[in-house]
């Protein structure tokens, strides 16, 4: 028996009425590239998303085409965060930080139709146009006699009104890519359902909780995993949204000058504003919340950024698969009465399942998985469902190594789940180290190594060894004042944490760690300078002239 309610279709569509009815005057301000900031109102954007929409349909842009976009987060990327979707097309944000070779790649396998390309970006997209052969490109900035359409001369000549007509929710909205960690970039299309109940799920009061009075500050950029699902999930709030277009390093300047109260980005960012925020910390008194992943964000970094600046970290953990989020750490009513040492220690874990998403830790057999405990201590691949999660890769058949016979997506992470459901993820499946038959996490130790207070990065990888398959060697950048050798220090220190063969033979000091396209640190580029397979490239150079042993 079928129940008796409307089927109406879940779509980006309602999310952009519902802002423009209900939160016609809250604001959209960009940051920018002279330093000024641009600012419109929510009826301004509904106005211009509508005429972006006749303007694509007049390029002869059709329902399910792809349309690529190559830009910094701003005013312009988000119009066609909406238009492109609503008008029935696939919005394809290309990471800009990807090389043009692979970019290349990418938009050959995507076919998409028509690129807009952020003026910021110019230069550096004559490389990948060399690459990628003839495309129609439409720039954001004034029309000069390479650029094919200029974006500003598509609002003039397009009518003001446009109905919006998707009627299957499961239509495609959006296609990402992996930012390639491990392995290729790979992609991840997104329909106007899952996107539409990621929004509703992120809304909620105990995963992002924005409301209407918040100002959001999405530092992700906008190609990564669809900037966590923010533009959406804000406008829908009917939150004012703060873009920081290319300029990430003026931070606390645009959280005073904006009074943004909710921002989000990986950790690196958050470690590398941090001494600015303090410096800063009365004007930036209107931050409340930080949402951070991609990455595991460090104890130490959680304790200074709720102990020193009030400011609540949300650490949340997902994948691009998952459009994005996961899991949320937040304490739970029965932690209140714990010691802040002791909250800050769950808070660094990943967090429990958002509503709406199915986990559970599994260990392969010879008769395919089984389940492991939630007890806190058995590592076991994590796997998961939800209806925002996908169930295959774009143009790629679903192989076992990532999608099980029953359906459940295989993340690729180690994880430890205890008995309230917080996921610890131990590592990637990929850079777990094993030693003599035993397995050592290279999160747990780059967390342990963070709370040194001359340690400013650290990462841990495991380098073949003959005798016990491969051996752990931590990469560590000190802080300025921190020139001494600290080796025999911090190995004392892990000492005192974990077992002895889990402590690193060997700590190198170095610059800068390696960083990928979104800014995780890049195992693959370490072990690659590490173990001499490759020359390390100029850009990715670690190690400091006075390398100590
Ligand atoms: P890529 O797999 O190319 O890095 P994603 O950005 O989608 O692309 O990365 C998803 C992965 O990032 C997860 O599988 C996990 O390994 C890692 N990750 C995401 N959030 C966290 C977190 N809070 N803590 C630890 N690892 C995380």
């Amino acid at each position: 028996m079928y129940g008796l309610m409307m089927d109406h279709p879940l779509t980006l569509a309602q999310i952009l009425e519902h802002a423009y009815r209900i939160h016609t005057d809250k604001h959209v301000t960009t940051l920018l590239p002279n330093g000024t900031l641009h600012r419109y109102d929510y009826a301004t954007l509904y106005g211009r998303v509508k005429r972006l929409a006749n303007a694509l349909t007049e390029l002869g842009i059709q329902r399910g085409d792809r349309i690529a976009t190559y830009a910094a987060n701003t005013y312009q990327h988000l119009e066609l965060y909406y238009a492109i979707p609503c008008l029935g097309a696939v919005l394809h944000p290309l990471n800009v930080r990807l090389s043009p070779t692979q970019l290349a790649q990418i938009v050959h396998e995507a076919e998409d139709k028509l690129v807009f390309v952020d003026s910021a970006y110019a230069t550096q997209f004559q490389a990948l146009q060399d690459k990628m052969g003839p495309i129609h490109t439409v720039y954001f900035g004034p029309k000069s006699p390479d650029t094919d359409t200029c974006y500003e001369q598509l609002f003039s000549d397009a009518k003001p009104a446009y109905t919006w007509d998707i009627r299957d929710e499961n239509s495609a909205m959006g296609l990402c890519y992996t930012s390639g960690t491990h392995g290729e970039p790979r992609g991840v299309l997104y329909t106007h359902r899952s996107m539409f109940l990621h929004t509703l799920a992120a809304n909620q009061a105990d995963v992002f909780g924005l409301t209407e009075t918040d100002v959001v500050l999405p530092i992700v950029p906008m190609f990564h995993a669809m900037a966590w699902g923010l533009p959406y999930a804000s406008m829908f709030a009917g939150a004012d949204i703060v873009l920081p277009g290319t300029k990430i390093t003026a931070i606390a300047d645009l959280i005073a000058d904006t009074g943004v109260t909710v921002a989000a980005g990986v950790p690196t960012i958050w470690a590398a504003a941090y001494p600015e925020l303090q410096k800063r910390r009365t004007d930036i008194s209107s931050l409340r919340r930080v949402i951070v992943g991609g990455e595991a964000m460090p104890h130490a970094l959680i304790e200074s950024y709720e102990k020193e600046l009030g400011v609540e970290i949300c650490h949340a953990w997902g994948m691009t698969e998952m459009s994005p989020t996961g899991t949320l750490s937040k304490l739970r009513a029965g932690h209140q009465n714990l010691t802040d040492t002791e909250k800050w220690r769950i808070k660094a874990k990943q967090g429990r399942p958002i509503p709406g998403v199915q986990l559970r830790l599994a260990a392969e057999t010879a008769d395919g998985f089984k389940e492991l405990p939630w007890d806190g201590k058995t590592i076991g691949e994590l796997q998961v469902r939800s209806p925002w999660t996908a169930n295959r890769y774009y143009k790629i058949a679903p192989t076992p190594e990532h999608f099980t016979t029953d359906k459940w997506l295989r993340t690729g992470d180690m994880a430890t789940i205890d008995a309230e459901g917080y996921v610890q993820i131990v590592d990637r499946a990929k850079s777990l180290i094993r030693s003599g038959g035993e397995s050592i996490s290279s999160i747990a130790l780059e967390t342990a190594l963070l709370k040194h207070p001359y340690v400013r990065e650290a990462a841990v990888v495991g380098i073949p060894d003959d005798k016990w398959g491969e051996r752990p060697i931590a990469v560590v950048v000190c802080t300025e004042k921190g020139g001494e050798n600290i080796s025999d220090t911090l190995r004392q220190q892990l000492a005192a944490e974990f077992p002895k063969f889990w402590i690193p033979d060997k700590f190198v000091f170095a610059d800068e760690i390696p960083k990928t396209s979104v800014g995780k640190s890049d195992k693959r580029a370490i072990l690659t300078q590490l173990t001499g397979t490759q020359n390390p490239t100029e850009k990715n150079r670690i190690f400091s002239p006075t390398q100590k042993k």
